[in-house]
């Protein structure tokens, strides 16, 4: 298989331009959806990507070594017991997911929060979002964040509600960036974008849409 990692830094750069008011993560989890991390964490760095998103904190410490010091890398799993003080000494940024990981990471540094809108059973649910405020005071947000269920279908309704949940609980926590869209998220309009988006497949090619995908670069060539 030939990965042209130009073409992630290209389809990149579309999505800069879809949702120009919002900041462009790249989400290089499962080793860049398996096209190879270290790579497109590289090139996507030189071509001004500032925000990493990982799933694991291995994941993240590979994405650390390779862009030094400046970017920001996210672990989207966040911290277990046995690496909340390995990730803060490498200065990721955990993904608190639960009240659990909120009381494990004890403000060591700055976190995101993801709150539960929809279905996906990930992040805080409503009936927590209070509990996790008074948690989090004083701790430092690096943003607050929530995850779409049914994106792939622009139209459908679950969309809206989710982002209007998001808008509610995020005024628990007004200092905090948000972040609401992935690839299919960021393609339904400026409405979903907030400070920041977080495309993952998009960048290695596919619109993830179910239909009326935008042309994007072909990254990985399969040859026989
Ligand atoms: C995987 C993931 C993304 C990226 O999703 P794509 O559909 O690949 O763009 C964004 N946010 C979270 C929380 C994820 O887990």
């Amino acid at each position: 298989m030939r990965v042209d990692v130009g073409a992630i830094v290209e389809n990149w750069r579309f999505f800069k331009k879809q949702a120009p008011s919002a900041a462009i993560a790249a989400v290089v989890k499962a080793d860049a959806y398996g096209l190879g991390a270290v790579q497109a964490s590289r090139a996507l760095a030189q071509a001004g990507a500032r925000v990493f998103f990982t799933a694991t904190y291995g994941e993240a410490l590979a994405v650390r070594r390779a862009l030094g010091e400046g970017p920001q890398v996210f672990v989207l799993n966040g911290p277990a017991a046995d690496d909340a003080g390995l990730m803060h000494a490498a200065k990721l940024t955990p993904v608190l997911n639960s009240l659990a990981q909120i009381k494990l990471w004890d403000a060591r540094g700055p976190a995101a929060l993801h709150i539960d809108t929809g279905m996906n059973r990930l992040g805080i649910g409503p009936e927590e979002l209070a509990h996790a405020s008074v948690a989090l005071k004083g701790a430092s947000l690096a943003l607050v964040m929530s995850h779409l269920a049914c994106a792939s279908s622009v139209t459908h309704e679950m969309n809206a509600l989710q982002r209007t949940r998001f808008i509610d609980a995020a005024t628990l926590f007004p200092k905090a960036p948000l972040s609401l869209a992935s690839t299919a998220g960021a393609l339904i309009g400026a409405d979903y974008h907030f400070d920041l988006i977080r495309p993952g497949i998009g960048l290695y090619g596919s619109g993830g849409l179910d239909t009326g995908n935008p042309a994007l670069s072909t990254v990985a060539t399969i040859e026989a």
